[in-house]
């Protein structure tokens, strides 16, 4: 579906990432002078994400620009494609020498996915560094004829930025992970960089600009930011608790991936199903989260 602002419409793309659909987009932005590509998915979607764009006329090379909120993989693993292709991919500053030579990303995700590397993400190309384009929070960026505001919305990671167009944002992990049509909001919190006090500077400045819609990489738009921070907030600070609590009563890793699991799934079930709780979890799996979160307690009590 597409929705129009002004001169500006948007179109979200579904990857169907190993072949589900609302777990990954991106999203095609038509100005008034070209198309903006945000987010783009792992290589594994590339065929998908260029039949997408085949359908509506749209060839690789007439995208000029294109915008990642960071550099994990589903959101940005081929961004270095693109820039072969030629596009201007803009990016954070620490996000883009990992783009250019993405042999660390590439490691620590193997360490990760091992030999499920190659069939969850596909090809990952380094990118020319001339084609990346570093942004900084404040900045905007001209593309398409359109202008984006770059936000500096670390949390889920160090390097993630949301891009605004009056009060449409695209939100990256930044506001959680919603599903079309659900209410519930879930909390994607990886390893290495998760950060509870980061977060919620982040939801403050993201409340602060007003905003209306937001587009999610996971998945497309939800058309009411304040509602939607609010609950996305207190999720997080529930989850991060019970974390710490387990750590407390001494739990080993499995246990809490099973604990914080049933826990996530009753505080989710006023608003969703178990078949929905289910599509949630192959977008955002339990694991990571708790992964994330015991990291952030350990160095916080190391510190
Ligand atoms: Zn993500």
């Amino acid at each position: 579906m597409a929705l129009r602002y002004g001169v500006m419409k948007i179109e979200t793309l579904d990857l169907r990432f190993q072949g589900s659909e609302h777990v990954i987009a991106a999203f095609l932005v038509h100005g008034p002078e070209s198309p903006v590509l945000i987010e783009t998915g792992p290589g594994s979607t590339l065929p998908t994400l260029i039949a997408e764009l085949d359908r509506r006329g749209i060839r690789p090379a007439d995208v000029r620009d294109v915008l990642v909120t960071h550099i994990h993989l589903d959101h940005a693993g081929c961004a270095g494609w693109w820039a072969r292709e030629g596009a201007r991919v803009h990016v954070h500053p620490i996000g883009a020498p990992h783009l250019i030579d993405p042999s660390k990303l590439l490691a620590s995700a193997t360490r990760i996915y091992g030999d499920r590397m190659q069939t969850l993400w596909g090809e990952i190309l380094a990118a020319p560094a001339d084609r990346v384009v570093v942004v900084e929070d404040g900045a905007t960026i001209e593309a398409g004829g359109l202008k984006f505001r770059v936000v500096e919305t670390p949390g889920h990671a160090w390097h993630h930025h949301v891009f605004c167009i009056d009060d449409v944002a695209f939100t990256g992990d930044a506001a959680g992970i919603q599903l079309p049509q659900h209410a519930w909001i879930d909390l994607p919190a990886p390893p290495p960089e998760f950060d509870r006090e980061a977060w919620r500077t982040t939801l403050s400045r993201l409340r602060e600009l007003d905003l209306r819609t937001l587009y999610r990489t996971h998945f497309g738009p939800g058309a009411d930011a304040a509602a939607e921070l609010d609950r996305f907030e207190e999720t997080m600070e529930v989850a991060v608790d019970w974390i710490r609590d387990m750590f407390e009563r001494g739990l080993e890793r499995e246990a809490m991936i099973a604990e914080f699991s049933r826990r996530m799934r009753e505080r989710a079930s006023a608003a969703i199903d178990d078949g929905d709780a289910r599509a949630y979890e192959l977008a955002n799996p339990r694991s990571m989260s708790v992964d994330g979160i015991s990291r952030y307690w350990r160095k916080k009590n190391a510190s």
